[in-house]
């Protein structure tokens, strides 16, 4: 129980962080070249805190540019095993900077890594994909955030390309509240999260891997990035209705400072 609230409280802090659990300042992407310099006006004592300032200071930010990475595949890597299962009380949010599902709180679905489990917390949007390839972009970037029993980030990322509509997708879409803030949690709609995934052998599949942070303030470090080398489709008019939320909601690639990205192949 105690795990379970602490990951509920870390997957609205992820999107949400703003405007539920702690009163720090407001942003937005627009801005993002000076999120550390945001300034806490909430603290009436000299000096103000930057609670963002790590968005500025870090050394291994998120996203990153591939291309410009040194790419290992000799390493042997974790079997990454997913075991999502379907949720039938999910939480439709609009965090006022993605559209995001959050997973109820009997919910079971978890991401195995190794012999350790990371269970599923919230899934959300990004338009076009944060993460590139040569400058290059896909229409769009899913991720799965997971929480460790130690509070530890995991995100699952996949990228999204135009094609055959994605039934789960537009249920999302149809359900999702269109004030910022707005939280739509009883629907009585199930929704399956390994519909929003491209198919897997036996829970397996191709991944590249690196540390990483948060990509909206605060931008905490120490999040474990695992990237799907297969992407999933949505329609053109799907996109269309993500972008009338939102668009544009990605950050800036950042510096890798010397970061090696792992891969199984
Ligand atoms: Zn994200």
């Amino acid at each position: 129980m105690i795990n379970k609230t602490l990951s509920s409280l870390i997957a609205m802090m992820v999107t949400c962080y703003a405007s539920t659990i702690v009163a720090a300042p407001p942003w937005n992407h627009d801005e993002q070249d000076h999120w550390g310099a945001i300034e806490d006006s909430s603290q009436t004592v000299i000096p103000l805190n930057y609670p963002f300032a790590e968005c500025s200071i870090g050394a291994h930010q998120s996203p990153v540019d591939f291309a410009e990475a040194k790419i290992d595949n000799t390493r042997k890597l974790n079997n990454l095993e997913i075991w999502y299962d379907v949720d039938s009380k999910p939480v439709f949010f609009n965090t006022g900077h993605a559209i995001q599902v959050n997973t109820s709180s009997g919910y079971k679905g978890e991401l195995k890594i190794g012999e350790e489990s990371f269970p599923l917390v919230q899934f959300h949007f990004h338009e076009p994909s944060e993460h590139a390839v040569g400058g290059e972009k896909f229409p769009a970037e899913l991720h799965f955030v997971h929480v460790g029993q130690d509070g530890r980030l995991i995100v699952l990322g996949v990228a999204i390309n135009l094609g055959a509509e994605n039934a789960t997708m537009q249920t999302i879409l149809n359900n999702m509240p269109t004030t910022e803030g707005g939280q739509n949690p009883d629907t009585g709609i199930a929704i399956d999260p390994t519909t929003l995934l491209p198919s897997l052998r036996h829970q397996k599949f191709d991944y590249v891997s690196l540390a990483g942070s948060l990509t909206t303030p605060p931008c905490s470090e120490g999040v474990q990035w695992y990237l799907m080398l297969d992407p999933i489709t949505i329609s053109a008019a799907q996109l269309d209705q993500m972008k009338g939320f939102y668009s544009n909601n990605v950050r800036k690639t950042q510096n890798l400072n010397g970061r090696t990205v792992s891969s199984t192949k």
